[in-house]
């Protein structure tokens, strides 16, 4: 097909409170005593948040462990888990960060689909839609609530399972759950956003389906990181459609190097999403010399660390590990630099470039 088909989230839901409606927005998607199965992100444990999910029958509830971003084998054996014990669930329900929606959308494709979740790992591979599946983000930037992927780290690489059966059919966008992120991961993950952002609106895929989303979510990110003078509840709000628009922004067009180079960091040394980026971003004003000089302004203006040295006394073969990753994403390397990509980023200015983080 010349023009991607794009497949979107099936229902979203925005407001301040708008996570008390849950219980209803499930009702009709609940399967005889089918349960639904909660992902609740494991800060929450014990939290308010815990009892207002709206348990109901057999329904489950799961503190999703989200200190290293989700493996394959977490996958599978949550999947296998829920249909050892259950046969089938009426539905998969995410609350919280990346980390968490990610898992809760490939455990509801893994309910129905055979096999582990590392054979579809890549685009188009997933062959059956999977359950019922709700995304509800508690911190913002990913905008892993609308795209077609869950991006997991498998036995040889860290990739995303890339399908239309992929994104959420519901999705809920209550900015209240968001606040109270601790001030640098707010950051971390909300520069993911502002990366995605620079990666598409600077990229060769660029379209004005793309630029619209991008150019607003950039906006909404210049507006809370830079120009207001402090945090307040509105800024959650515009957080969260930043990443939402983002999300879109990317979805028809595709990210850059920033992206490319710190998934081979996070493979390698398992450096998280937000962060890798961020360490990453910070020295590629090659690349994209304006975004660089404006991320630098609001590390600055939110006095946040941006770790350094972080390759220091690797071995050669660990840099051919992460060059190797890095130039896998193909299409992340020919969105940023074109067609002629490979010409550019050869492994000696890849190599230069991880020495410097
Ligand atoms: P995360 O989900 O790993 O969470 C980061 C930290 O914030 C965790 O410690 C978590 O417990 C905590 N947290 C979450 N909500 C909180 C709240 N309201 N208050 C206090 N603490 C809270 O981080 P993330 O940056 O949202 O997500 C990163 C993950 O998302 C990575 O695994 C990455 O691969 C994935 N990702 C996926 C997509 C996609 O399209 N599917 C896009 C980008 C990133
Ligand atoms: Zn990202």
């Amino acid at each position: 097909m010349q023009f991607r088909n794009f497949k979107m989230v099936g229902y979203v839901v925005y407001g301040r409170g708008s996570f008390d409606q849950l219980d209803e927005i499930l009702s009709p998607q609940r399967k005889g005593d089918a349960p639904m199965v909660f992902l609740l992100d494991h800060f929450f444990k014990g939290k308010a948040l815990e009892g207002r999910i709206p348990l109901r029958g057999k329904d489950r509830l799961v503190s999703a462990d989200v200190t290293y971003e989700p493996k394959t084998t977490q996958v599978d054996q949550l999947a296998k888990e829920l249909k050892d014990a259950y046969g089938t669930v009426s539905g998969v329900i995410g609350i919280g960060g990346g980390s968490t929606m990610d898992l809760a959308k490939a455990v509801g494709l893994m309910m129905n689909n055979p096999g582990s979740s590392a054979d579809y790992q890549g685009w188009d591979l997933v062959k059956n839609p999977g359950v019922y599946k709700a995304g509800i983000p508690t911190i913002s930037g990913t905008g892993a609530e609308v795209s077609r992927t869950t991006v997991l780290t498998g036995p040889t690489r860290k990739l995303g399972m890339n399908s239309d059966f992929t994104p959420f059919d519901q999705i809920v966008l209550d900015p209240v759950l968001a606040e109270g992120v601790p001030v640098n991961q707010r950051f971390y993950t909300g520069m993911d956003c502002y990366i995605h952002c620079i990666e598409s609106l600077q990229g060769t895929y660029l379209n004005e389906f793309s630029k619209s989303y991008g150019e607003k979510a950039l906006a909404l990110c210049q507006e809370v990181f830079l120009h207001k003078d402090h945090w307040d509840a509105q800024s959650d709000d515009q957080l969260m459609m930043a990443s939402y628009a983002g999300g879109m922004s990317i979805a028809y067009s595709q990210v850059g190097v920033a992206h490319a180079v710190s998934y081979g960091l996070s493979y390698l040394l398992g450096t998280k999403h937000g962060i890798g980026n961020c360490i990453v971003f910070n020295h590629l004003e090659e690349f994209y010399p304006e975004g660089v000089r404006e991320f630098k302004k609001m590390v600055d203006k939110n006095k946040i660390d941006i770790p350094q040295g972080i390759c220091k006394g690797l071995t050669d073969e660990q840099f051919d590990t992460m060059i190797n990753v890095s130039l896998g994403m193909k299409p992340l390397w020919e969105n940023a630099l074109g067609k002629d990509w490979e010409k550019q980023m050869t492994r000696d200015r890849l190599r230069a470039l991880y020495e410097k983080l």
